[in-house]
């Protein structure tokens, strides 16, 4: 989405844009595909970004394209140690009150903390300037701006959510069900963040792959040209500068500017071996914390199974908030599964189950050294599957096991193979209390050659690769004498 989104940008601008895309479709980790009954979304639930006059709808009209979204409304249903936790998405409070009535005080702490984070983090319409391009004049004012207008943020926001978790309330309980919500390492305002859009997003009618597609749509009416199953295999570079790509099949493709939507592992993997840069790039980022992958079991539920209007429901014990999420594996990982709105063409009720067990597990789930996937691979995914749908039989019953009809699994192998993301991650680099907020700039050392996407400012998330794709369209633009920001504010003044 990072390089449809840049190469819509520069498109409408009467920009020769070439993208090349190694798989059969467009969209890399925003995804939709058909299995048994039913379309398939690659996790995304629904997005709060995609509700009226938001980030993502906005882009899309700038770019002269639009899609049909739905809301998606659907309660939340939490399992901690066996027992459950049902929260509708129109009175979260009163659930967690009414089920936890002799924690009032915390409850009520936790939702004061959350509100006040949530109104300050979406507080202000402008599009910020990334931290790196700021003057220390500018850094300054910008961390006083913060500090004075956003206090609960940056309190609580910042820090690990396990350590504000444990300072909000002594219950296990309820700090299970907030991480119930993430699952993964993360600053606390990303707990807060997926809190307060429950019931609040917007689902594309036709499936996640719409946001993609209708990309697609834009960028060639503005006269962009898509290359499908085409792999780049090498970044040809004349002089110390980047001249253009060669792919798989050995054709040679030529332009001004290369733009990578690959995380910077694998673009540099693609300099030549005689490039004097190649190194010092690679070393660079050697150290940097990658976000965990997970992994998606995908199952195709008879219809006849009704899941009333739970979109969600959570499995985790009260510990798990406190666990390294390394020491994961298929009988101990927290699961998250998503229930999917059944679209027109489904016979079938699509649900997703996510968990993260990591791209390290068990060597690399048995690949060799070249991620070659051998027996032993499909051996262990099919043991994980049946560890997987055992564990969420015993607690959803045999009539939930009996209506599985297909269970497909992807790990963070599959997501790597697929999108050339760094051990499967779906959010670029890890978004931690240490980490959060080192964005990578979306210019290279090697003059000409860029990135976009969830590794480069503003970083993950479809809003934020696509805001990357701005980023780096502005700036490339800049020397036409094209003002993108000017032109965007009053597109929509
Ligand atoms: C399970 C899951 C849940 C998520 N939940 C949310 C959520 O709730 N909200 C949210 O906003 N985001 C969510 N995300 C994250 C979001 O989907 C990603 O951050 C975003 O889509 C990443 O986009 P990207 O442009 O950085 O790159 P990618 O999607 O990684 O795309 C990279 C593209 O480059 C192509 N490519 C790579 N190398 C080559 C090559 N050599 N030659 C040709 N083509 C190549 C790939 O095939 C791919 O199409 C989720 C993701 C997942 C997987």
């Amino acid at each position: 989405m990072g390089g449809l989104s840049a190469g819509n940008f520069l498109a409408k601008y009467n920009k020769k844009v070439l993208i090349i895309e190694k798989h059969n479709i467009p969209g890399g980790l925003i995804t939709s595909f058909k299995r048994k009954g039913v379309q398939f979304d690659l996790g995304i639930e629904s997005l709060y970004e995609l509700n009226e006059g938001q980030a993502i709808p906005q882009f899309l009209e700038f770019w002269g394209t639009s899609i049909e979204t739905q809301k998606n409304s659907g309660d939340i249903s939490c399992f901690i140690d066996g027992k459950r936790y049902n929260f509708h998405h129109d009175s979260l409070k009163e659930d967690f009150l009414n089920a936890f009535p002799n924690d009032k005080e915390d409850i009520n702490r936790i939702f004061e903390v959350n509100e006040k984070i949530s109104k300050e983090m979406f507080s202000g319409t402008e599009a910020p300037k990334p931290p790196y391009e700021m003057n220390l004049f500018e850094l300054i004012k910008f961390g006083i701006h913060n500090y004075t207008k956003k206090p609960t943020f940056m309190k609580y926001g910042l820090k690990n959510g396990n350590d504000v978790l444990k300072e909000l309330t002594k219950n296990p309980i309820i700090n299970s069900l907030i991480y119930s919500q993430g699952l993964f390492p993360m600053v606390y305002m990303a707990y807060v963040y997926r809190w307060s859009v429950i019931g609040k997003g917007s689902y594309p009618k036709d499936g996640m792959q719409a946001i993609p597609n209708a990309s697609v749509n834009s960028f060639k009416a503005n006269g962009g040209i898509l290359k499908l199953n085409t792999e780049v295999t090498e970044i040809l570079i004349e002089k110390d500068v980047a001249i253009g790509v060669k792919t798989k099949n050995g054709e040679c493709y030529y332009a001004r500017d290369i733009i990578s939507n690959a995380s910077p592992h694998f673009t540099y993997e693609l300099l030549p071996s005689n490039f004097i840069k190649k190194d010092k790039l690679k070393y660079e980022i050697r150290n940097k914390e990658i976000f965990p992958s997970a992994c998606a079991l995908f199952l195709s539920i008879n219809k006849n199974y009704d899941f009333e209007n739970t979109s969600k429901f959570s499995f985790l014990t009260s510990s798990n908030y406190k666990d390294d999420y390394k020491s994961f594996t298929p009988e101990n990982c927290p699961i998250e599964m998503i229930v999917y709105p059944q679209k027109t063409d489904d016979t079938n009720r699509a649900v997703v189950a996510l968990f993260p067990i990591p791209y390290e597990y068990q060597g690399c789930w048995k690949t060799s050294s070249k991620r070659e996937r051998v027996e032993e691979y499909y051996k262990l995914k099919a043991e994980v599957t049946e560890t997987i749908l055992h564990r969420l039989s015993l607690v959803m019953g045999n009539n939930f096991k009996d209506s599985i009809e297909l269970a497909e699994l992807s790990t963070p192998i599959t997501f790597e193979r697929f999108t050339y993301s760094k051990n499967g991650s779906f959010m670029g680099w890890a978004i931690d209390s240490k980490n959060y907020g080192k964005f990578m700039r979306q210019k290279t050392k090697v003059p000409h050659l860029f990135l976009v996407g969830q590794w480069v400012f503003p970083g993950f998330g479809v809003a934020g690769v696509t805001a990357s794709g701005y980023y780096l369209a502005k700036d490339l633009l800049k020397s036409d004498g094209i003002d993108l920001e000017k032109d965007y504010i009053n597109f929509f003044s």
